[in-house]
This record gives structure tokens, sequence and C-alpha cells, in this order.
């Protein structure tokens, strides 16, 4: 078992974490990333990225993980294949994580950046489907639907916004809830009742995603009758599952403030906890923009926060030994 000293652990290695990564390093910071168990996080499991800045053609997810992750070892941080299964925060820096492996971690500042995942639904062909008609998040993957009839399934914030969201691409979008009415905003309901290419199916559960991976995807969806059980066939070519996500916050249960939620709470336009020292980023603290830029924009802050909070407290003790 070794132990890893460092000023600057970050715990995931998705773009949040890899960007906090590339500030530290470059201030000379040498973090370390602990990768989890999804090293290079969500965007490894999905195909086209056409909405990261800096790329005119599509990218794949995968191969731009990779880059980010080349960019944060070129400048120094290293990375590890390791998993946080404990972490103690209580008793203040430098913070002490335990890892799967049974290494011990010791960072002076914490960047928490464990992501969230998008909870599916388990029903038949859901996941040999996914990426090929079946996603989970229409910003990602709305506009490769442009021209065609899709579905959003959920009755919650998520899935009114993704309704809507959809309405710039797609002729025509059909909300699917296992309720007879949607637990969503009252603002956002009445966008959505109002829209002219949004109608809605009401008691309804998905049984099963309709169509062959190998050749053209998602034909539709078999469904459920919430009340009946009546089976019935709906055509479409995308549907959205939106029935919320699950930060990875486990973790930090009863050690940091956690919303209703489950995301991790910060202060308010910046990754700072509650406790000096450690920040949080991306998607594990943002319930609304959920994107790999955001989630970057937002690594940059917590390591740019994280120098700042290391150099005020290098001045607090100069001061203090100058006093002596
Ligand atoms: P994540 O990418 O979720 O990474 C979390 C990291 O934390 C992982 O490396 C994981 O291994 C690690 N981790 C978790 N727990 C632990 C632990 N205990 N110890 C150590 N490590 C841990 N966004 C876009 O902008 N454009 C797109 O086109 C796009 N497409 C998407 C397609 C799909 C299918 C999905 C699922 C998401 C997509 N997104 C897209 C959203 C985007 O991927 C996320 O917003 C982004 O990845 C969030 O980054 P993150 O670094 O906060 O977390
Ligand atoms: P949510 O509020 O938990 O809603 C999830 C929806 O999915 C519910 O309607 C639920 O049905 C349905 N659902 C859950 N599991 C299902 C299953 N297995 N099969 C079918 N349907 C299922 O999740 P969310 O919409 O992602 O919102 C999460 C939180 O983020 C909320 O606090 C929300 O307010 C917030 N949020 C806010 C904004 C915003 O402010 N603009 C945007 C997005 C999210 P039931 O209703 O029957 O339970």
């Amino acid at each position: 078992m070794a132990t890893h000293n460092t000023r600057m652990l970050i715990i995931g290695s998705g773009p949040a974490g890899l960007s906090a990564a590339i500030y530290g390093a470059r201030a000379g910071l040498a973090p370390i990333v602990v990768q989890g168990l999804q090293p290079g996080g969500q965007l490894t499991i999905t195909t086209d990225v056409e909405n990261y800045p800096g790329f005119r053609d599509v990218v794949q997810g995968p191969w731009l993980m990779e880059e980010m992750k080349a960019q944060a070892e070129h400048v120094g941080t290293r990375m590890l294949w390791d998993t946080i299964l404990e972490i103690d925060i209580a008793s203040g820096s430098p913070f002490r994580a335990v890892g799967d492996s049974g290494d011990v971690y010791l960072g002076e500042t914490l960047v928490i950046a464990t992501g969230a995942q998008a909870k599916w639904l388990g029903a038949p062909g859901e996941e040999a489907l996914s990426g090929k008609g079946v996603s989970a998040c229409a910003t990602c993957d709305g506009f490769f639907f442009r021209g065609k009839k899709v579905a959003v399934i959920g009755g919650g914030n998520t899935a009114v916004e993704e309704a809507l969201y959809l309405t710039n691409h797609c002729v025509e979008v059909t909300l699917i809830h296992r309720r007879d009415e949607l637990r969503a905003e009252r603002i956002l309901q009445d966008r959505l009742f109002a829209h002219p290419k949004i109608s809605t199916l009401w008691n309804k559960r998905v049984e099963q995603f309709l169509g062959d991976p190998a050749a053209g995807g998602l034909t539709g969806l078999q469904l459920a009758d919430t009340l009946t059980g009546e089976l019935s066939e709906f055509a479409c070519e995308g549907a959205f599952v939106a029935i919320g996500h699950a930060p990875a916050t486990e973790l930090f249960r009863g050690k940091l403030p956690i919303d209703d939620s489950g995301y991790l709470v910060v202060e308010t336009g910046t990754p700072k906890t509650k406790v000096p020292g450690v920040f949080a980023c991306g998607d594990v603290m943002d319930h609304v923009y959920r994107q790999a830029v955001t989630a970057a924009g937002t690594g940059c802050m917590a390591a740019l926060d994280a120098e700042r909070y290391l150099a005020a407290l290098e001045f607090e003790q100069s001061q203090r030994e100058a006093a002596e």
C-alpha cells in the first residue's frame, strides 16, 4: 500500500476532473487524478460529439477524452487507476482518501469531479439501441434527429425541458409518462401544453425499445397502459429517456452538504463547498447544464480557486512567521 501526497487531489477523470488537472498542473500543484471506474467519464460511452468548442468536424467522445487526458499528463498530472472508497473531510487539510487498491491519498486541496449518471429504464432493447436512436441527452443528441419524430420518457423538469428543446429539431415530440400528471414546474408544463409540436401520452410504461441496432436503429416503442395493462406500439425514430440523473455523491453523504436531488451544494457561482479547500465541479454539482463544456469550465474554476486557497494559506503563514 502506497501513500500519495499532492497539493491537489482530484477525484474523477471526466471533463471536469481533467480540466482541473490541466490548470492545477500548469499552476505547479502537481495534481493527482484518481480516475475511478469510468476513466474519461461519461463521454467515453458516446460516439459523436458536435458541441465541444474547437472542432469544426464531429469528434468521437472517447477520442476527445483521450486527448484531454494526454494534455493533463503532458503538463504534469499523475493519472492513477483507483477508485476512492473512503474520504475524511472533517479532519481538514490534508484531506485523506483511501482507494480500492488500499492506497492512501493526501491532498492539500480536494477537487471532487465524480460526475453523474443518467438513470435508465432497464427495458429490453434500451442498452442495445443506445446511441442508435435511444439517448439520455437531448442537448447532446437532439441535432441528430432533425426532421424526425421522437419520444421523451419522464414527467419531471428534465423530461419537459428535453421535450421543449427537441422541438428545435424534430417535427413531432411525444412526451410519454407513467402517470397522468407531471411533476415538472407549472411554468414548464404551460409551455409544454401550449407547444404545437408536442403531444402527450399518459399512463404508459415503456415495455420494450423496438428496432435492430445493426440495421436502422430504433423504430418504435412497445408501451403498456399502466391502468389497464393493454399493450400498444408507438412508432418513433428517437427516444429520450429523461427520468433523472444520479450524481455520484454517496461517498460524501454526511460529510458535505448535498441537496434534495443528491447534488453537492456549492456557493452560488463558484465551485466552493462549505469546507475550505474542498471544491466540486462538473455534473456532481450541476443539475441544470450537465455538458462537457460546462464541466470543463467549472473544473477550471475549481483549480483556480484551489490555487488561490493555497496561496492565501501560504501568505498567512509567512505573515505569522514574520511576526514571530
Ligand atoms: P463524468 O464525465 O461523469 O466523470 C465522472 C468521473 O468520476 C469518471 O471518471 C468516474 O470514473 C469518476 N468517479 C466517480 N466516482 C469515483 C470515485 N469514487 N473514485 C474515483 N473516481 C470516481 N455533453 C456534451 O457537452 N456534449 C455531448 O455531445 C454529450 N454527449 C453525451 C452523451 C452521453 C451518452 C452521455 C451519458 C453524456 C453526454 N454529455 C455530453 C454529457 C457529458 O458527458 C457530461 O456533462 C460530462 O461528462 C460531465 O463531466 P464530469 O467530469 O462532471 O463527470
Ligand atoms: P425527477 O423530478 O425525479 O423526475 C423524474 C421523472 O421520471 C418523474 O416524472 C418520474 O415519474 C419519472 N420516472 C422515474 N423513474 C421512472 C421509471 N422507472 N419509469 C418511468 N418514469 C420514471 O427528475 P428530473 O426531472 O431529472 O429532475 C431532478 C431534479 O432536478 C428536480 O429537483 C428538478 O426540479 C431539478 N431540475 C430542475 C430544472 C430547472 O430548474 N430548470 C431542470 C431539470 C431538473 P413520477 O412522476 O411518476 O415519479
